[in-house]
């Protein structure tokens, strides 16, 4: 990703074709029952026995969430900890859009695929279809340009466009089958496997801020402090902080990770049957001119559709529930909407979300998941950018031997070591 860092004094330039997912070359999703129980109270001693180990996971989006369901699943006792609510950032304002092949050839290529087979088995354990609205896609890229709203799409007999895609578009084309691509609803994937977590493996939720963590020094962790003064002790430690990472001073002084906000709109439209399961990734000619801009269009189980783009660097702010979205950002999706599709315009469809979140972004674009140099039992799994969603399960499943085994076989997780950060500085 090519970035331009905005001034913070002034409002942010946006940049508009950031979100660009690296395409391949080229339910009903009923409220889920999920009932997290959470302790806020000022702290006892953890009462988990300790022949077991105790594992402190900081972080309630679904980095933390998938390394707390395979930690507890393999007899580790644990205890998440989250500043605000369970999925209240990027894990829960993403699109949860899924492929299996599409980072092959880079970093991410065995992580991708490896969770990607981990979401439709859990899928299948957790009844993805009805809790959280996991379905197969098919996913088609076009070119769309705004000014041309009076022209219709350039629909030969055999094209793969589905109709109510009736807006101006161009070149569509398949990029991904219902055997490579699929979806999730983030917010309610997340919190269904901690449901599953705390109701059958005894994973404990606690509401607080993390603000150090204890032992270091020492050699070993032994415990994280949460703001207030309570302490939890620990025999390991898991930071999954997404871009509030780059605010930890013990993650921010061995490498960097900077936040990439960008924006989300969810449409209901009058006629939700008529939109089929078909995910597009589009290249989007504002009528003003310029640089296209690169949308993502995600209908789901339920009828809706959500569309997301518009990205900025801007930095993070502390507390996760003030993060708004940008009017023009949302103006534009909104454009983007009624373009695209005549039953996603003013009339014929409800805006009922407008949001914003953080991407969290390393200088080298790869996650970083691993033991902390220096910091014995302490562990980081952060840097997903725009694959976490995708990326939450093998991530957490391979930290989760990490922590207990000793090192992970689900996937070689050397690439993501954070050492390399510290490798790189001495050179
Ligand atoms: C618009 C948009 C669309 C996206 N679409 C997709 C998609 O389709 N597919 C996909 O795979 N990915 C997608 N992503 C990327 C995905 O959302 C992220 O990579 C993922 O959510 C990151 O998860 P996380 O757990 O690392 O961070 P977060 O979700 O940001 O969670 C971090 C959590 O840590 C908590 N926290 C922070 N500091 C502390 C502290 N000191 N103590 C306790 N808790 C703390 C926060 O409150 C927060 O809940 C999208 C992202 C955006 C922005």
């Amino acid at each position: 990703m090519a970035m331009t860092l905005p001034s913070l004094a002034s409002p942010p330039a946006f940049i508009f074709s950031l979100f660009r997912r690296p395409t391949p070359n080229s339910s009903t999703t009923s409220e889920t029952t999920t009932s997290i129980h959470c302790s806020a109270s000022p702290s006892q001693p953890m009462d988990h026995p300790h022949s077991k180990k105790r594992v402190a996971v900081c972080g309630g989006g679904v980095i933390g969430v998938c390394t707390a369901y395979f930690l507890a699943k393999k007899g580790a006792a644990v205890t998440l900890i989250e500043k605000s609510s369970v999925a209240c950032a990027a894990s829960g304002k993403a699109g949860g859009f899924l492929a299996l092949d599409w980072c092959d050839g880079g970093a991410l290529s065995s992580l991708a695929r490896a969770s990607f087979n981990l979401h439709r088995s859990l899928s299948e354990e957790l009844d993805g279809p009805e809790k959280y609205g996991y379905r197969p896609l098919t996913t088609l890229s076009l070119t769309v340009t705004e000014s041309q709203t009076s022209t219709s799409p350039s629909r030969g007999s055999n094209s793969v466009l589905p109709s109510w895609v009736d807006g101006p578009a161009k070149s569509p084309r398949t990029i991904g089958s219902s055997e490579t691509t699929a979806q999730v609803h983030p917010q309610l994937f997340t919190k269904t496997l901690l449901n599953k977590a705390v109701n059958d493996y005894g994973v404990e939720v606690v509401i607080g801020k993390v603000e150090r963590v204890g032992g270091v020094e020492g050699g070993r962790v032994d415990a994280v402090v949460v703001e207030g003064g309570r302490v939890i002790e620990a025999d390991a430690v898991v930071l999954a902080l997404g871009p509030w990472s780059g605010k930890f001073e013990m993650l921010s002084s061995i490498f960097r990770v900077h936040g990439l906000k960008a924006h989300s709109i969810v449409v209901e439209p009058k006629e939700g049957a008529a939109i089929t399961p078909h995910a597009l990734f589009l290249s989007y000619y504002p009528a003003q001119g310029g640089k296209p801009l690169d949308p993502e269009v995600y209908p789901r189980p339920t009828g809706e559709v959500y569309l997301c783009g518009m990205s900025s660097e801007q930095e993070v702010p502390d507390n996760p529930e003030e993060i708004s979205g940008d009017p023009a950002s949302i103006q534009v999706l909104k454009r983007v909407a009624r373009t695209v599709s005549s039953h996603l315009g003013e009339g014929e469809a409800q805006v009922k979300t407008e949001q914003a979140c953080f991407l969290p972004c390393t200088d080298d674009s790869v996650p970083v998941i691993g033991e902390i140099p220096g910091a014995k039992g302490c562990y980081v799994a952060t840097g997903h950018s725009c694959w976490g969603i995708l990326n939450g399960p093998a991530t957490g499943a391979a930290l989760a031997e990490l922590v207990i085994d000793g090192h992970a076989s689900i996937v070689d997780l050397s690439r993501f070591s954070p050492a390399r950060f510290v490798q790189r500085r001495k050179v």
